[in-house]
């Protein structure tokens, strides 16, 4: 009996599991590390509305004992401002957004939006209030209409055509075979990765969550596919707290606050002007690097 309830067992954990994997996909739409131990807290609360103010409060973690990557971080992110995260690879940049989007829970401290502790929160009030955009779009094997949509499941058609407008895919939406109803993903057309790009911004402003986490490609877009991403990414971030891993010199120039992170810690904050004024600054040499040809902003190799 053992030999056949063990199986069964070990299935129903997979499966369980699995479950937990999609509402983190369903979280951030795309595919993240995420530590599966985490539960939610029996006490829970759901964020209250609010402008998106993030704080980390003396936030310190390591993925293993004994490797610390962040380190007493106390930063804040203002409400309906742009934040830009440089430094070099390693640094800790995408760990603040893991922290933040609940995939880990930091060793010591807390990470506060809007005064409250998101430990004390609803996985789903974090979801309505956190958006990610990454490097790569997740596509789904259905329609480009729903994959849209995934990310407001009751948005109706015109919402998700006014989505697309606003994030400059609508154009190239209904120039395809099926338009809306063309399959995508899998076993769909090839998109490219601008347009792809696009699609995730669609999804993203669709949400109109308040707070907006975004990790800019790396990989260069041929120039007119450039501009309208960055079009429709200003629309998309327009009053609503941003926090960006930046690449681009053009994104980091605009930003209100630049946090330059290296080994877990910033080392230099500020406006672009206030950063160059330091010579022998971290920001000085990576401005410097990019202006000296290289398309990346930050050296890094596509952790
Ligand atoms: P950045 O985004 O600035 O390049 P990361 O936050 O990705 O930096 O990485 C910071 C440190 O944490 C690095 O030393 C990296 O190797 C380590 N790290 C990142 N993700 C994981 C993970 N899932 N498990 C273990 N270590 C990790
Ligand atoms: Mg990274």
């Amino acid at each position: 009996f053992m030999m056949a309830y063990e199986p069964a067992k070990r299935l129903s954990k997979i499966r369980v599991r699995l479950e937990g994997a999609m509402v983190r996909v369903r979280l951030m739409f795309e595919l993240l590390d995420y530590d599966e131990q985490l539960v939610e807290a029996p006490d829970a609360e759901p964020l209250t509305k609010g402008p998106g103010e993030v704080r980390l409060d003396h936030v310190s973690f390591a993925y293993r004992e004994g490797k610390q990557v962040i380190t007493d971080l106390n930063v804040t992110m203002p409400a309906g401002k742009m934040t830009a995260l440089v430094g070099p690879s390693g640094g800790g940049k995408s760990t603040i957004f893991n922290l933040i989007l609940r995939l880990y829970d930091p060793t010591e401290g807390r990470v506060l939006i809007d005064g409250q502790d998101i430990r004390g929160a609803t996985f789903a009030s974090l979801r309505d209030k956190v958006s990610y955009v990454g490097q790569d779009t997740f596509l789904f094997s259905t329609t480009v209409r729903e994959n849209i949509r995934f990310s407001r499941p009751d948005a109706t058609d015109e919402e998700v055509e006014q989505a697309a407008r606003d994030a400059n895919a609508h154009d190239f939406i209904v120039e395809l075979d099926q338009g809306y109803e063309t399959p995508v993903g899998e076993n769909g057309i090839f998109l490219s990765g601008g347009q792809r790009q696009r699609l995730s911004i669609a999804r993203a402003i669709l949400r109109r969550s308040e707070l907006l986490l975004l990790d800019e490609a790396t990989s260069a877009l041929d120039s007119s596919s450039e501009l309208l991403v960055k079009e429709a990414l200003a629309r998309l971030t327009k009053d609503v707290t941003t926090i960006v891993i930046a690449h681009r010199l053009s994104t980091v120039l605009e930003a209100e606050q630049i946090l330059v992170l290296a080994e877990g810690q910033v080392i230099e904050k500020g406006t672009a002007p206030e950063l160059l004024r330091n010579e022998d600054g971290m920001f000085r040499l990576l401005y410097d690097q990019q202006m000296d040809g290289g398309s990346d902003y930050t050296p890094e190799e596509g952790s």
